[in-house]
């Protein structure tokens, strides 16, 4: 999407440990029109997938996944973090390392709002290396629901995200694909 492309190289900012800084318009503050413009075409290359729901993980993921959610005409659901310790029946949960923090959290979701006959698309801000989709995915399973794919709005493909998804066979969709940061310069893949 050459739109989010121009975006991270005017205001991304490459900060050290291969973070890319994109606070002013996806992670802190939100340009409310791209994220308007990131859903529609999410809500473009899924729209034959017959999907209930958009699910993603607070809170990063909650913007580019309502737009899609509302272009989709579907229900969105964000996974809540919280600390490993509550063990609670009525609800979905994996583990999570984050990438950014360098801490496990849990994940979950409320058993009543995922059902078998769900056909859910999972949307996130970032894929570095795949763990905050892996533990979207182990939801998934528990819940039993069909995940029609995976949309990213900024991917490190240098990372191990990519490859994990590739090989799980899910359809992965990424708008904005990021071969390198090396020396302070995004590079996209070709
Ligand atoms: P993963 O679980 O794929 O390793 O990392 C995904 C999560 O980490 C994203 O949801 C995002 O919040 C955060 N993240 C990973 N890499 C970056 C990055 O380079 N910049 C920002 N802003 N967040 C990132």
């Amino acid at each position: 999407m050459d739109l989010l492309k121009k975006r991270i190289v005017e205001d991304g900012t490459v900060l050290p440990g291969n973070v890319l800084k994109v606070d002013n318009f996806l992670n802190h503050q939100v340009d409310a029109k791209l994220m308007d413009q990131i859903g529609e075409e999410f809500a473009r290359l899924f729209k034959e997938e017959k999907i209930t729901k958009v699910v993603t993980v607070e809170s990063s993921g909650i913007a580019p996944a309502l737009t899609t959610a509302i272009h989709l005409g579907v229900p969105l659901i964000f996974a809540r973090k919280h600390k490993s310790l509550t063990l609670t029946d009525d609800l979905y949960t994996a583990s999570v390392y984050s990438y950014t923090k360098q801490v496990s959290n849990d994940i979950s979701i409320d058993k009543r709002f995922l059902a078998p006959d769900d056909r859910i698309l999972i949307i996130d801000d970032f894929l570095a290396n795949g763990q905050a989709v892996q533990g979207l995915l182990e939801i998934a399973q528990l819940a039993k629901v069909s995940v029609a794919g995976i949309g990213i709005v900024i991917e490190k493909s240098f990372q191990k995200g990519h490859t994990m998804i590739e090989k799980s066979g899910i359809r992965l969709e990424s708008l904005a694909r990021i071969a390198s940061l090396d020396n302070g310069k995004v590079t996209f893949v070709e």
